[in-house]
């Protein structure tokens, strides 16, 4: 018996499943998860001592790998000068600017403490600044687990939403509309029956909480028109994109303004934080400038904004995003190779270093299609995957990454140990 399945056995009496989070309870592919005892660079050691290449990078935000110096010796200078305060700090200040910076869009931003808090907030203002209730969403999008999120398409792109979750309120989810990922005649049919009733669209600019998939070149500026003819509020969800396809995040990459963005994992480097943001005459709408409450105890704590802070330092290294890009070309590269010599049909994608791939002919638009998918191919891969010691996201619905801490030797010896394991899944 290994210290994880110990771990494991007492987790399962404490908390639902063992976890704090579904996913990471593996129910997806099968097997147990492994307890971490530490992590460091591109790598994740467990209580048993053994040692994995993390493509996880903990769903996101570590994009510079595992305790980076950087990042650490700012958390242990801002920790020695007191963890939180519950008054303004000068990092917060420092954050945000960094952060309109990049994006010019976001001119001014709230911080909160997660990516589902950002997004619940956002939609809030959407709709007080519209005066309306309905949102549009895009199915196997994921925007944290907010009530209104939890919907998915019944059946017909313009039918009302049904609830995903017990507990999620039929009234509150009939709010939420959806459509298929790139359809964007969908969601101008959306508009026209819904007409002056709808706040926002809220989109994953490029999906990442249903395997990866890249929008068609002309669906956000469909997005942005159907928004500006409607009155309606277009918001980039940009927890897992931003900082992470491009400086900029999906908005500099794809060129599309958004009206309000929503932020988390890479802009806390890890620690909890979230953020939501965008045009002045918006954002001015938020307490206390504005009527539309939203507050928080631990919000611009100073140790993650120092955290977040240092991790956008780093990525501003000239050539650092390129170099990430490479290297996760690379990758997709030697697996394309691989799964063409075992006569896998497979179909990767990525946006800088955020991938993913499907074990399907391809090409995946939209959820329907990434439901098509072999699963239990990916859940056989994924196990004989982490035998070799390589960590994928235990689920064929959750994009990968690669961080600055990832050596060329080591995506080379990821790429055989993913060939290999490709070679002893399809053999089952
Ligand atoms: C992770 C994620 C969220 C939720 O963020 P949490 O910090 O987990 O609440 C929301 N939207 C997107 C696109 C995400 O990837």
């Amino acid at each position: 018996m290994t210290r994880s399945s110990e771990l494991f056995d007492r987790a399962k009496r404490v908390l639902p499943g063992g976890v704090n989070s579904p996913v990471r309870a593996f129910r997806a592919v099968g097997g147990t998860p492994f307890f971490v005892a530490h992590a460091e660079g591109s790598r994740l050691i467990d209580v048993d001592g053994r040692s994995y290449i993390d493509y996880v990078c903990s769903w996101g935000p570590l994009i510079l790998g595992h305790a980076h110096p950087a990042v650490l010796e700012a958390v242990r200078q801002a920790a020695q000068r007191g963890w939180t305060y519950g008054a303004p700090c000068e990092a917060e200040v420092e954050l945000a600017e960094e952060v309109r910076r990049r994006m010019p869009s976001v001119e001014i931003m709230r911080f909160v403490n997660s990516g589902t808090e950002a997004t619940m907030s956002a939609v809030r203002l959407a709709r007080a600044v519209t005066g309306r209730e309905l949102i549009v969403k895009f199915e196997g999008c994921y925007h944290g687990h907010a009530d209104g999120f939890l919907v998915k398409a019944g059946s017909g792109v313009a039918t009302l939403g049904l609830p995903d979750s017990p507990g999620v309120p039929a009234a509150l989810a009939s709010l939420t509309l959806t459509a298929p990922f790139n359809d964007a005649r969908a969601v101008a049919d959306l508009f026209r029956e819904h007409a002056g009733r709808i706040a926002a669209i809220i989109v994953e600019p490029y999906v990442g909480n249903a395997g990866f998939i890249s929008p068609d070149s002309d669906f956000h500026p469909a997005l942005r028109d159907v928004c500006d003819q409607y009155g309606a509020l277009l918001i980039f969800d940009e927890v897992m994109t931003g900082f992470r396809v491009a400086a900029g995040g999906a908005q500099e990459r794809l060129a599309v303004a958004p009206d309000l963005t929503t932020l988390g994992k890479i802009v806390g480097g890890g620690f909890p934080v979230g953020a939501y943001g965008g045009r002045a005459d918006l954002m001015k709408r938020i307490a206390p400038d504005g009527p539309v409450y939203q507050a928080g105890t631990l919000s611009g704590n100073p140790v993650a904004m120092a955290a977040g802070l240092a991790t956008l330092r780093e990525t501003n290294r000239p050539g650092f995003y390129e170099s990430l890009e490479q290297k996760t070309t690379r990758l997709l590269a030697g697996l394309e190779r691989a799964a063409q010599r075992h006569g896998v049909a497979i179909t990767a994608g990525h946006a800088g270093s955020m991938w993913g791939v499907y074990f399907t002919a391809g090409p995946v638009r939209n959820y329907a299609d990434a439901k098509r998918t072999d699963t239990a191919l990916f859940a056989r891969w994924h196990k004989a995957v982490l035998a070799r010691d390589v960590f994928l996201a235990p689920s064929a619905f959750e994009a990968g990454f690669v961080s600055s801490a990832h050596s060329d030797a080591e995506i080379d010896f990821t790429i055989e140990q993913l060939d290999a394991a490709l070679a002893e899944a399809r053999a089952r």
